[in-house]
């Protein structure tokens, strides 16, 4: 398997990935409620994947040596910023995700204003990549409480946090983990008088909302939004590896654009992270979005969220069951009560073939199931619904996944600033997840690894499972 010295013939490659991509959730069918989109159209599926085909050895790199890419992802930001109520002298980018919009956003507010220590405001219900883009690019995330009965960010509590060293205000259109939009008036007004950007992270959103009636405005249709970022690769239902950012000017995207002349090769002028970028993305999301036409992606979004209503419907009708919290948009989050737990009912479902993603307890909220929806869902609701209800009974009969006391009072005692490989090849001894060779032997149910991670509080959650992380990625053995 992992010689390569001679040539594999083509059948063979093609049906070891086929073997290799059935060990995956499904991408496509919609019964995998997290990680991927599925518009249901075959038509459009398949002029996506010749384009992705068509450019993938092209380079955006030299936008005048590949002008087509040019082309096309200036008509995409020209469609997004339709999309997004993008007034007049607006700017914007193509990037390969949300992370990297996000990113790029927060560099654009840190270089944008000059300070030794600089911080951003966020509600804890922002994404995890503005935390991740903190960790980059040293600025330090200030996190606000959101409003504990709404889940949606608290506009005067982030007033009160915002200071002298303040580069950006972050709101959420809507969240991932709860599917609410912000206060985004409040939000970016507050930003506006202190002369402060305000970027709304729509990656989710963006693409969905300009279709259905939100009661909260979102776009730069609200004075005092500076950027947006909406990810393609979502509910755009683009192959994977195409977001936008936009700015209200070309002068606030400027902070993120790069070029250096200081070394031998050919002048560097990008204006995001990636420097050989594949133009494959960029024309399959040209293809879908033509293909799809705003006309189909309002009735791509209608069919989601009339799905999503009608899961939240049935599941606060299903005994053991509530919806966290009445949803903005095509996500969901789904708490147990004490008869059971969120991650049997995800194993439950896993086993009917449905993924749902188990997220885990913070603060005072409980653990969830995300479900994120999409149109090739909706015409499989009731056998959804008839799956989740017998997940539940059957979690309810089971009773709430126990932590063994012995391992609780183990982790209890751990500093997770201190763990070393050793010490985490204890833990995985005494959870038994430990492999014969010291390798992560994961069982095919979850529920009792994930209610172990619930145990713990944040910082030892990230320590061990980076030390998973670590122990899944090492090289395939010869
Ligand atoms: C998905 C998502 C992101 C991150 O995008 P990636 O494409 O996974 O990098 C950021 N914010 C929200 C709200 C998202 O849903």
């Amino acid at each position: 398997m992992t010689g390569v010295k001679a040539a594999m013939p083509t059948d063979e490659v093609l049906a070891t990935l086929r073997m290799l991509q059935g060990l995956d959730l499904p991408a496509h069918g919609g019964r995998t409620l997290a990680y991927v989109y599925d518009s249901g159209l075959a038509d459009a599926d398949a002029v996506g994947l010749e384009a992705l085909a068509m450019f993938a050895g092209s380079n955006g790199l030299d936008p005048t040596a590949f002008p087509s890419l040019l082309k096309m992802e200036n008509d995409l930001v020209a469609l997004a910023g339709g999309l997004l109520d993008a007034p007049d002298g607006f700017a914007g980018s193509a990037t390969s995700g949300g992370t990297e919009s996000i990113l790029l956003a927060v560099l654009a507010a840190r270089k944008g204003r000059d300070h030794p220590s600089p911080s951003m405001v966020l509600p804890t219900s922002a994404h995890a990549a503005f935390l991740k883009a903190a960790a980059y690019l040293g600025v330090r995330a200030v996190l606000v409480d959101v409003d504990p009965v709404t889940l949606r960010a608290d506009p005067a509590a982030m007033a009160a946090a915002v200071d002298d060293s303040t580069v950006l205000v972050v709101a959420s259109a809507p969240s991932y983990a709860h599917g609410v939009i912000d206060p985004v008036p409040e939000i970016a007004a507050l930003a506006a008088a202190r002369g402060i950007r305000c970027h709304v992270d729509a990656c989710i959103g963006g693409w969905v909302l300009p279709h259905l009636d939100t009661a909260t405005p979102w776009t730069f249709a609200v004075e005092g939004v500076t950027s947006v970022s909406v990810d393609l690769h979502k509910y755009a239902y683009t192959p994977k590896g195409v977001s936008v950012l936009l700015h209200r000017t070309a002068a606030l995207r400027s902070t993120h654009l790069f070029a250096s002349a200081n070394w031998p090769g050919y002048t560097m002028l990008n204006a995001t992270m990636q420097s050989t970028r594949s133009g494959g993305p960029l024309a399959a999301a040209w293809a879908v979005t033509r293909r799809i036409g705003l006309d189909g992606y309002a009735e791509l979004a209608r069919r989601a969220r009339e799905a999503t209503l009608a899961i939240a419907r049935a599941a606060d009708g299903i005994p053991g069951l509530r919806v966290l919290v009445t949803p903005d948009s095509t996500l969901l989050a789904l708490a147990t009560d004490d008869s059971c737990d969120a991650f049997t009912v995800a194993d439950e479902m896993l086993e009917r073939g449905w993924y749902v993603q188990p997220q885990l307890s913070f603060g005072n909220l409980p653990p969830t199931l995300h479900l994120t929806l999409s149109a090739a869902t909706a015409p499989a609701v009731d056998e959804l619904v008839d799956d989740l209800s017998d997940a539940v009974a059957a979690a309810r009969a089971a009773g709430p996944v126990r932590v063994d006391p012995g391992l609780a009072a183990l982790l209890g005692g751990i500093d997770p600033a201190a763990l070393d490989d050793a010490g985490f090849a204890g833990i995985l001894g005494a959870a038994g997840l430990a492999g014969a060779d010291g390798s992560l032997a994961l069982p095919s149910r979850m529920a009792g690894v994930n209610a172990l991670l619930d145990a713990c509080p944040p910082a030892l959650r990230e320590a061990l499972l980076l030390g998973v992380l670590d122990r899944l990625s090492r090289p395939t053995p010869g």
